[in-house]
């Protein structure tokens, strides 16, 4: 037998979350991505002496908007703490975060809802914390660089309960964690920039066994895909010291993506002691039922609203909602449009197939799509009304559209693409075909029904795709049975 089948895998995560905000957490550099090293700082995020500290309320509001996305208590009294380490990225040498009195407690994540076994992870809290400078290795043969423009970030920090079954589970979390802060419009959730940045506690026991044994935390896990990598690197890992008669002893590991391997950082011997202490420079926060209210007021719909709402409401299957909405921009693309239609089934097929490709193939951004949302609807409708074929949409239609942002009924009417469903005109290309044919036809009366390709092929070329294919083959079949 497998002796992992034995054992049972037990994972909490802790999410750093970094906020959208204009500036930093507490001073008013500004939070901007890829900036020249070290222009975004000033001396209160470089810890001078003397500097005060201040509480940048876009920090709250996103932390209280996360905490109400996920069904969390909200703390009344908050007070902030400071964690104290040396690192050289550290100027302050002290974060400033919450320790006892986090700002949202509670609350939980559903993951696998698409595969019908929904399940709740339990979350333990969220607290609102900064980021420290980014120091880098790589650049300088013979120093160290650091850039101190993430100093001060804000974060919020997610941290689940050990409730995470396996490497899947944890992807399902993070990919619900992502998708909820981009809909809400809390953090751009850019796992490669850094937005979202994953470490993983990790243990196993046997099966049955009800004591937790010793966790490795992991740490530096920067993409979805790594949190399943190095998740069952590491259970593989614990396993093999069991099954030798090891003990797994209870550390930090770093988690190393371009070797798949995870690495010793530090352990339980030397781990820190972070003197938390509360904050003297900032006074407690005091967060009031209406400032709460008005927040609830300006929440966007979230993911599991959207998706009730377009398979309830507009009845798309499953898989199609769910498409729309794991990117945000698709969904409100989506919404835009059925604001002139109730083509709901088409405008998603046109979402997903031709505007799809077509931001694919030029690279584009959601937001940079162009055409009217109004002339989509009209599209979609022509669809529905039979007075357009799929192949001259894709093919001849949407292009026209991109190019001229023009009424797509004017383009088709004058460029002759619209197609005609007139039983008369196809009946008399049908009776061509089987003219043509008659030993074929003969052989598909006698039952080789593969020819009907064939007649419905000829027909399409010979009418240039301007029929309506259902109509052809209906009539086609019909004439065929005599
Ligand atoms: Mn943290």
């Amino acid at each position: 037998m497998d002796c992992r089948k034995k054992y049972e895998t037990i994972v909490g995560l802790e999410v750093h979350v970094q906020l959208d905000t204009r500036s930093k957490a507490y001073c008013s550099d500004a939070n901007l991505f890829g900036q020249s090293p070290n222009t975004c700082i000033s001396p209160i995020s470089m810890g001078y002496p003397g500097t005060l500290p201040k509480v940048n309320q876009e920090v709250i509001k996103h932390a209280i908007k996360l905490g109400l996305a996920l069904n969390c208590d909200i703390t009344k009294y908050n007070l902030y703490a400071r964690k104290n380490y040396f690192y050289p990225d550290l100027p302050k040498g002290y974060q400033i975060t919450q320790d006892e009195t986090p700002i949202c407690t509670g609350g939980h994540i559903t993951i696998n809802r698409l595969k019908k076994i929904e399940k709740r992870i339990a979350l333990t809290r969220i607290h609102m914390e900064e980021d420290a400078g980014k120091s880098i290795h790589d650049l300088d043969p013979f120093h160290s660089l650091i850039d101190f423009n993430r100093a001060g970030v804000p974060l919020l920090e997610i941290v689940s309960e050990p409730e995470i079954k396996s490497s899947e589970e944890a992807y399902q979390y993070l990919y619900e964690v992502r998708k909820l802060v981009r809909h809400i419009g809390v953090s751009n959730g850019n796992m490669e920039e850094g937005s979202l940045r994953c470490d993983a506690n990790i243990s196993v026991r046997p099966k049955g066994e009800k004591k937790l044994r010793n966790r490795v935390e992991v740490k530096n896990i920067n993409s979805l895909k790594n949190v399943m990598k190095a998740i069952e690197l590491e259970v593989e890992r614990q396993i093999n010291c069991y099954e030798n008669g090891e003990e797994v002893s209870q550390e930090t590991r770093n988690y190393n993506a371009h070797n798949n391997t995870t690495t010793v950082l530090r352990t339980k011997e030397d781990a820190h002691d972070y003197r938390y202490f509360p904050e003297p420079d900032i006074p407690p926060l005091i967060i009031d039922k209406e400032f709460i209210n008005t927040i609830k007021a300006d929440m966007p719909m979230l993911p599991e609203e959207l998706y009730n709402q377009y398979t309830k409401q507009y009845k798309l299957s499953d898989y199609d909602a769910n498409c729309l909405i794991d990117e945000k921009e698709l969904a409100e693309m989506f919404n835009r449009i059925i604001q002139d239609t109730q083509s709901y089934k088409t405008v998603a097929n046109l979402i997903m197939g031709p505007i799809k490709s077509y931001l694919n193939e030029h690279s584009l951004l959601v937001k940079e799509f162009t055409i009217d949302s109004k002339y989509i609807a009209e599209l979609a409708e022509m669809i529905d009304d039979n007075k357009i074929s799929h192949l001259i949409v894709s093919q001849k239609l949407f292009p026209e559209m991109v190019k001229n942002q023009q009424s797509p009924n004017e383009i088709a009417k004058q460029y002759g693409w619209i197609q005609e469903d007139d039983t008369n005109v196809i009946e008399k290309y049908v009776q061509q075909v089987i003219d043509k044919y008659p030993k074929k036809v003969q052989e598909y009366q006698n039952g080789n029904k593969n020819l009907l390709g064939l007649f419905m092929g000829e027909i399409m070329k010979a009418t240039k795709g301007k029929l309506n294919p259902k109509s052809i083959n209906q009539i086609l079949q019909k004439k065929l049975k005599k």
